[in-house]
């Protein structure tokens, strides 16, 4: 058994994790300062609610396409995911939600745990398509059943002003269902009315929604003078780190995604993102006329990104496990207890990753 500095709900402990069927039974060890010996980092596994592929596959291309890109996140230290469709015809995201369900019911060895679907469009606004492909539309009640009995669906992104959108906020949110602002063309006032009705997020805070000037706050601005919780993708290319900064100081909850691609953990090339052909190179992925196309960006790499701009590590791994879970309601993942699921990544002291345990599986990356 290795000694760690483990990261647990109440600080920094030196010692030893123990765990049983997948579940944390204890941790062993005494309160410590990481700084003051040599020994890895324990973290909660990470948790990334906007993941579209990885290892050159869409979720877009179904079921056949599942196993690769858990299996590739898993790799890079997320333990637990949200598959996100992107905008389509019906019946290809139908198609594909048929799939996840099944495929949500299991969790076969080497891959994340698949904990549901984020539904990105098709209900967004067609003049901020960012790289969705144009099929955006008006949501409408009875689709929107159709989709929700198909696949557990915990996130839907909506643009809020749509003709019936804010109504159609109240109704799912009072369902459970986590309702976010994004690919939005939104006033401040739209933003404010979507958050009373019961939107909680806002996604990728900053790309593809209305930003802030000071006598039009837009979207953005609804999103920093009043979100508890929002996404951010940390990749240093979506995002200046000054505006990191920025949203870090108004937003509590700040917590990370990758929005990945098929191109993460793959070499340079090109690649499907739903219906469009993107090219990976220079770290980033485009559409043919040079718009960011979701990323390559690891839930490792965020890290690192994170701790570079200046945050602490514990800070860091929060924004990465401890607040998706939260805003899913999670209480058994994404911290570090008895009772919580055993899902770690150990890195050594350059934040490189060693080792992965998802439901107690445990992956060994030291010799690979
Ligand atoms: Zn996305």
């Amino acid at each position: 058994m290795l000694e760690d500095n483990i990261l647990t709900a109440h600080g920094w402990v030196r010692g030893y994790l123990r765990h049983e069927n997948g579940k944390v039974v204890g941790i062993e060890g005494s309160p410590c300062n990481p700084a003051d010996n040599d020994l890895p980092y324990l973290l909660p596994g990470f948790i990334d609610l906007h993941v579209h592929g990885g290892g050159g596959k869409d979720i877009m291309q179904g079921a056949q396409a599942f196993d690769t890109i858990t299996r590739t996140h898993l790799r890079f230290g997320t333990t637990a995911l949200l598959a996100t469709t992107m905008t389509a015809p019906n019946h290809d995201i139908s198609r594909v939600l048929g799939a996840l369900g099944d495929f949500c019911q299991t969790r076969p060895s080497g891959c994340a745990r698949v904990l549901g679907v984020h539904l990105e469009g098709p209900f967004i606004n067609p003049g901020k398509l960012g790289a969705q492909p144009n099929f955006a539309h008006t949501a409408l009640m009875a689709e929107v059943e159709d989709y929700l009995n198909l696949a557990p669906i915990k996130v839907i992104t909506i643009a809020p002003e749509i003709a019936g959108h804010i109504e159609l906020i109240g109704t799912l949110s009072a369902r459970g269902i986590r309702m976010q602002l994004g690919h939005t063309l939104g006033s401040y006032e739209e933003g404010v009315a979507a958050l009373d009705a019961g939107a909680s997020s806002f996604t990728h805070l900053y790309n593809a929604m209305s930003p802030l000037h000071h006598r039009e706050p837009g979207i953005l601005g609804a999103a920093l003078a009043h979100a508890r919780f929002a996404e951010l993708i940390p990749d240093l290319l979506h995002v200046h780190p000054g505006a990191i900064r920025a949203a870090l100081r108004a937003i509590p909850c700040l917590y990370c995604v990758t929005d990945s691609t098929a191109a993460t953990g793959m070499p340079d090339g090109e690649y499907q993102l739903g219906s469009h052909t993107v090219t990976k190179c220079l770290g980033g992925v485009r559409l043919a006329d040079g718009t960011l196309a979701g990323s390559t960006l690891t839930m490792d790499q965020a890290l690192r990104n994170l701790v570079k701009i200046g945050l602490p590590l514990a800070e860091a791994s929060q924004r990465l496990s401890q607040f998706p879970a939260d805003y899913l309601g999670l209480e058994d993942r994404g911290r570090l207890q008895p009772g919580s699921w055993a899902d770690c990544v150990r890195l050594d002291r350059s934040l490189n990753i060693t080792a992965v345990m998802v439901e107690g599986e445990a992956l060994d990356f030291q010799n690979a």
